[in-house]
C-alpha cells in the first residue's frame, strides 16, 4: 500500500514537473540594453534675427549665420 502511494506521489510529481515546472530552456542571455531615446538627433541652430531655434536642415545659412526664414535673412541681424 505504501508503495502504491509512493508511485502515485511520484507520478503526480512527475506530471507536475513536466507540465507546470518547465525549465526555461531559452534563458535570456542578459540582453537588456536600454534603448537610448533619440531626443536631439537633429542639430538646432538659433536664428540670428529672431532667436528662434530651427533645425539645421530648415535653417538658411548666410555666411556664418543661420536664419529661420527668408524674411529673417532679409532683416539680417
Ligand atoms: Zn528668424
Amino acid at each position: 500500500m505504501i508503495l502504491k502511494a509512493l508511485i502515485i506521489a511520484a507520478v503526480i510529481g512527475f506530471i507536475y514537473l513536466k507540465f507546470f515546472h518547465k525549465p526555461s530552456a531559452q534563458q535570456m542571455p542578459g540582453k537588456k540594453k536600454k534603448k537610448e531615446s533619440v531626443v536631439l538627433d537633429e542639430e538646432t541652430v538659433e536664428c540670428c534675427s529672431c532667436s528662434t531655434f530651427v533645425s539645421v536642415d530648415e535653417a538658411i545659412l548666410s555666411g556664418s549665420k543661420y536664419f529661420c526664414s527668408q524674411e529673417c535673412l532679409e532683416k539680417s541681424c
